[in-house]
């Protein structure tokens, strides 16, 4: 048996079981006003800019084929309980964090730590120190990412659902049965009540999804651009 855990970000609260926000003042695309809805572009990278700790590669050269289906159905999941628009763009091989024409999230690979440990990162929508980071996803081109083998691979949906909540603004809940919680699940197969209930504090609702609680508690977090997810595999037997 495969367990999984990963680390929170160290700057989390975590006294009770509620989403997060990214840091300081709301970082929302669109319109700054909670509740209010944006529309958010994204492109996938070329491969071989420069990206922020290494060299960024295109998703087509480290996953399977079908890739871009589970990140635009990742992107899907969100617009579907969220008054939240995607469109894709193409992108135009800026290095990272400079001027660009590019997706607000950009999404590429790079080598982050090998095998296991750190999955993936993703920055929030800021706007108060990047040129063009906010919103952008980097997959670690090291781990085995799957589309249905989720005994040897790692799922690319589970994962680009996951980091897209922090590109949208999420950080890490402290309720473990959320998408955004601090573990990679992929027994969770979507969206769960407290993170539809974040991501609608921030953009509102989609008018076609259903009505969640809003018996959540919201906690904030430091001053942080960038939020990782983690894997340690602990045992097999
Ligand atoms: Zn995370």
């Amino acid at each position: 048996m495969k367990t999984f855990t990963a680390l929170l970000c160290l700057f989390f609260l975590s006294t009770a079981n509620a989403y997060t926000l990214s840091s300081g003042p709301i970082q929302k695309w669109g319109d700054p006003t909670l509740g209010t809805g944006a529309t958010i572009s994204y492109s996938f990278m070329m491969g071989g800019e420069q990206c922020d700790t290494s060299t960024c590669s295109a998703l087509d050269s480290f996953m399977p084929l079908g890739f871009q289906q589970e990140i635009k159905k990742a992107f899907n999941t969100w617009s579907s309980v969220a008054n939240l628009n995607f469109i894709e763009v193409a992108d135009d091989g800026a290095n990272f964090n400079t001027l660009t024409t590019s997706g607000d999230i950009r999404i590429g690979g790079e080598m982050i730590d090998g095998p296991s440990g750190v999955l993936a990162h993703a920055f929030y929508p800021d706007t108060h120190w990047y040129f063009s980071a906010g919103g952008d996803l980097h997959f670690d081109t090291s781990e085995t990412w799957s589309i249905d083998n989720l005994v040897d691979g790692i799922s690319i949906f589970w994962v680009a659902l996951h980091e897209i909540g922090h590109s949208l603004g999420l950080g890490h809940s402290n309720e473990s049965n959320a998408i955004m919680g601090p573990y990679y699940n992929p027994v969770l197969t979507g969206l769960q009540a407290d993170d539809i209930a974040g991501i609608q504090y921030l953009y509102g609702a989609n008018i076609s999804a259903v009505p969640v609680p809003a018996a959540f508690w919201l906690l904030s977090s430091a001053l942080v651009g960038l939020c990782g997810l983690r894997r340690k595999t602990s045992s097999k037997n």
